[in-house]
């Protein structure tokens, strides 16, 4: 399988890429890490004729505490993330994410934003970073606008994203005290597999040790990642355990809409949502406390 022909424009600076994007459109794609679009072009899912790359626009790279939130750069890699001293100390739930992610050349290569653009529903980082109350910002040209991520995904492949609009952050909120979150995900194997299903889920407590907040997403198991709210909200109130974790694992399962593919039924994919819930809830319960 070989690549079609195409032109490839490296901007220099990010007024130069939303020009290419503005001159090519709707003929143009942007690349970052090209481990997704250049899959795409050889199998013909996308048919542009230019392409503009952004890896030499190193103001998207990098991480930055900014404020009340820590912020990530566009083009950052799986593996620039998993070796950031913030992120171990701050953000650990990530690296549940980071160290499955994959193989080694592909978190090397890959980037952040392309896996948050792509839209792919089985895609790991958007059910951990939306359960962190992640926001986006998209600019084009010299407009920016900030999105909170769990209102970026609008179905398989389709994103909020204007023609033009390039994804140049990720804001993430520091967490509060007592607060802890995890990701399990399920896939046939450890490395270079697609998520079957994967679960985040954050929980913040209060004083009593009860649940004051809690967040629960879930992957690969519908078009978009899907925030289920009423799993979070038996949660509310009530202490973790086995009884409170099983109401929560019920209401995602009946929350999901799976397909059925070549990985699993739709019915095998609910019943891992179960068990992956409460992994996840148990692991957040564990860091909340401070383990
Ligand atoms: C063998 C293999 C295994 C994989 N395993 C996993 C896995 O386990 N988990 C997982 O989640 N993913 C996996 N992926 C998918 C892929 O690696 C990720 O989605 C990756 O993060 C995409 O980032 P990228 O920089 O390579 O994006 P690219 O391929 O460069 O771009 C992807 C899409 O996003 C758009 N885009 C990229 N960056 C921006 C931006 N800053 N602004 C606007 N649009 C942008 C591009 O135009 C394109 O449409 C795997 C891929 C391969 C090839």
């Amino acid at each position: 399988m070989y690549l079609p022909d195409f032109e490839l424009h490296e901007a220099r600076t990010i007024t130069e890429a939303a020009d290419y994007l503005a001159r090519f459109s709707p003929d143009v794609r942007v690349l970052a890490g090209g481990t997704d679009l250049l899959v795409d072009l050889k199998v013909g899912r996308v048919k542009v004729r230019h392409v503009v790359s952004l890896t030499r626009l190193s103001e998207l790279r990098g991480l930055r505490e900014d404020g009340p939130s820590f912020q990530i750069g566009a083009l950052t890699t799986p593996n620039e993330l998993a070796t950031s001293p913030i992120v171990r100390e701050r953000f650990p739930a990530l690296l549940d994410v980071l160290r499955d992610l994959a193989a080694p050349q592909i978190r090397k290569m890959a980037t952040v934003g392309g896996n948050l653009a792509s839209g792919v529903p089985s895609a790991d980082l958007p059910p951990i970073l939306i359960s962190l109350h992640a926001a986006i910002t998209l600019q084009m040209g010299t407009r920016e606008r900030c999105v909170p991520l769990d209102s970026f995904f609008l179905g398989p492949r389709r994103t909020v994203m204007q023609a033009g609009e390039i994804l140049t952050a990720i804001r993430l909120p520091y967490p509060p005290g007592s607060s802890g979150s995890a990701y399990a995900r399920f896939a046939m194997r450890q490395a270079n597999a697609c998520a079957i299903a994967g679960v985040a889920a954050s929980l913040q407590l209060g004083r009593d040790g009860a649940v004051a907040a809690a967040r629960i997403v879930l992957g690969a198991v519908a078009p978009t990642p899907q925030l289920i709210e009423p799993a979070a909200a038996s949660l509310v109130g009530r202490m973790v355990n086995e009884d409170s974790m099983e109401v929560a694992a019920t209401a995602a399962m009946e929350a999901a809409s799976p397909i059925s593919d070549i990985r699993g039924s739709a019915d095998y994919r609910r019943e891992i949502v179960g068990v992956l819930t409460r992994r996840a809830l148990a692991l957040a319960h564990r860091r909340a406390q401070g383990a």
